[in-house]
């Protein structure tokens, strides 16, 4: 398939997608290319470096089904772990041979003739191959605050993102914007370094407790000798995930009903001073946003230094944060936990498909993609970790290994042809179908969220089981597409 200078395959992005579809790619006899705009492969556990950085999943199943080669110390993996797991990984598949690092992908260019994709980086570099995967994942990109007066604040200030490890927080006044997933991982030990501490919260999650015990010597020698070890936890976890991923069907049923009665009492059992945990009681449908599990985060608000304060923000000043009281709060360092531009898919990269079109002009405001990986007039174009294929309560790597097998047979089929392109039907069908089935779940009942856009369109979430998408995703269907 490859002439002498491209490859099969190239690859955007050396995270857990990125890495998922190299491997498979490659053991199915393809040559591969991966593009890194960073240093190491990683992706989100390379960037998030935060203190107390970790996975809300277990390491049963947030890791491949494949590769089980490393022994974790715990079962919720800290960032460290799952890095030095995905550079083992690395070089236990060869994936540092076929990856460059340090190379931004500005853009890519269907060339019809030649059947096959030009991509050139921010540096002008080019590099062809004839089938395109991107897998830049979801939340790299973060979001700032649009909050009025954000550039005069005199302190230091960083997102969550992208954690100044060379400021010193001990004994210092510190305020931290948002409590999603990132901020309540890392408040807890901000809290032991800071001085003051001030979490400005604008909603308040849903929180259940994370039994994230140490292993001792025994587990670890277990989960490294007996073969499997780890199967019927991880089967375990899947199943778990399957049932609280009920939480977000429509209306009120029996899980969601558990889920919310499960959160309300580990807030009270957590948290005694009747203010501070109506403070902490969200005001919205349980499932709307990401349900946290955490079991250091609540009791941080019992600690002298720190405070919740949940009056809104009117405005940054040069010396720390004014509410909406017109109270100013004075600052050293201001930290936001205020998450990513999900929504975004792709951006800032421009894709050109057939006849020059622009992936971003052709979806418009409609982001979608058939299972969600493939999109007409993009052909031999696929992406991992895509539209609507986001999970509110399971393991990502789940759903990234079905991609992957699944775009490794989508290349086979292409073999003997010259292009693969999605039908028009099947992607209009499915796009259709998601975003029916979305208007219904726990996602569309009002809050904001990353998982939608501003008007309510959801392109993030799958609304079904991984089970479902798995089934959907098994069997690769000629019929779906075009082949050339
Ligand atoms: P996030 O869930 O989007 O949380 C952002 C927080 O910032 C929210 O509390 C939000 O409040 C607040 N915020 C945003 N803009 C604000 C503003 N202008 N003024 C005041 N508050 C503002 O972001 P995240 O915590 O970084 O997490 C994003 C996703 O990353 C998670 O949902 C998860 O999928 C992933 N993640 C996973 C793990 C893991 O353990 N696997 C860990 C970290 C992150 P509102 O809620 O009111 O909008």
């Amino acid at each position: 398939m490859a002439n002498a200078s491209s490859t099969d395959i190239l690859i955007i992005g050396a995270g857990f997608s990125g890495m998922c579809a190299a491997i498979l790619g490659r053991e199915a006899g393809f040559s591969v290319q991966i593009l890194e705009k960073g240093a190491d492969v990683g992706g989100v556990w390379r960037e998030n470096t935060y203190p107390g950085a970790a996975c809300d999943v277990p390491w049963h199943l947030y890791s491949y089904s494949f590769f089980k080669e490393v022994i974790f110390s715990r079962p919720y993996p800290q960032q460290a772990e799952l890095l030095s797991y995905q550079r083992d990984c690395a070089k236990h598949y060869g994936l540092y041979d076929c990856a460059k690092f340090g190379v931004e992908v500005a853009s890519a260019d269907w060339d019809e003739t030649a059947a096959k994709w030009t991509v050139t980086d921010t540096a002008g570099q080019r590099y062809e191959a004839r089938a395109l995967i991107s897998s830049v994942g979801l939340l790299s990109r973060p979001a700032w605050p649009n909050i009025p007066g954000r550039e005069s604040f005199a302190g230091q200030q960083f997102h969550s993102a992208e954690w100044d490890h060379s400021v010193e927080l001990k004994g210092k006044r510190v305020g931290v914007i948002g409590t999603g997933a990132s901020a309540i991982q890392f408040i807890p030990e901000v809290a032991k370094e800071a001085g003051q501490l001030t979490v400005f919260q604008r909603s308040a999650p849903y929180c259940l407790p994370r039994f994230d015990e140490p292993y001792g010597p025994i587990k670890q020698w277990f989960f490294k000798h007996v073969p499997a070890s780890d199967r019927p936890m991880r089967f375990g976890i899947w199943k778990f995930g399957e049932t609280l991923a009920k939480t977000f069907d429509e209306g009120e049923n029996r899980v969601s009903r558990v889920t919310r009665w499960a959160t309300r009492k580990f807030l009270e059992s957590q948290v005694k001073d009747p203010e501070l945990r109506r403070k902490l009681t969200p005001n919205y449908e349980i499932g709307c946003k990401r349900i946290l599990f955490t079991s250091n985060y609540y009791p941080t608000y019992e600690r002298d230094n720190v405070q919740l304060h949940t009056d809104g923000i009117a405005k940054i000043t040069e010396k720390g944060v004014m509410d909406k009281n017109g109270v100013e709060h004075e600052f050293d360092v201001l930290i936001m936990g205020t998450g990513f531009k999900a929504t975004e898919y792709l951006a800032p990269m421009k894709i050109h498909g057939s006849a020059g079109k622009e992936l971003h002009d052709t979806w418009g405001a409609k982001v979608g993609a058939y299972l969600g990986m493939a999109v007409p007039g993009f052909p031999n174009f696929f992406m991992m970790y895509g539209p609507n294929t986001n999970l509110g309560g399971n393991s990502i790597i789940f759903m990234i290994e079905c991609q992957a097998r699944y775009i490794v047979q989508a290349l086979q089929a292409l073999k003997g042809h010259k292009t693969i392109n999605v039908r028009a039907e099947p992607f209009a069908a499915f796009n259709q179908e998601m975003q029916d089935r979305l208007q219904k779940m726990a996602w569309a009942t009002g809050c904001t969220s990353w998982y939608q856009t501003a008007d309510g369109y959801n392109p993030t979430n799958w609304p079904g089981p991984t089970a479902e998408y798995r089934e959907r995703t098994a069997s690769f269907d000629a019929a779906d597409y075009e082949l050339a």
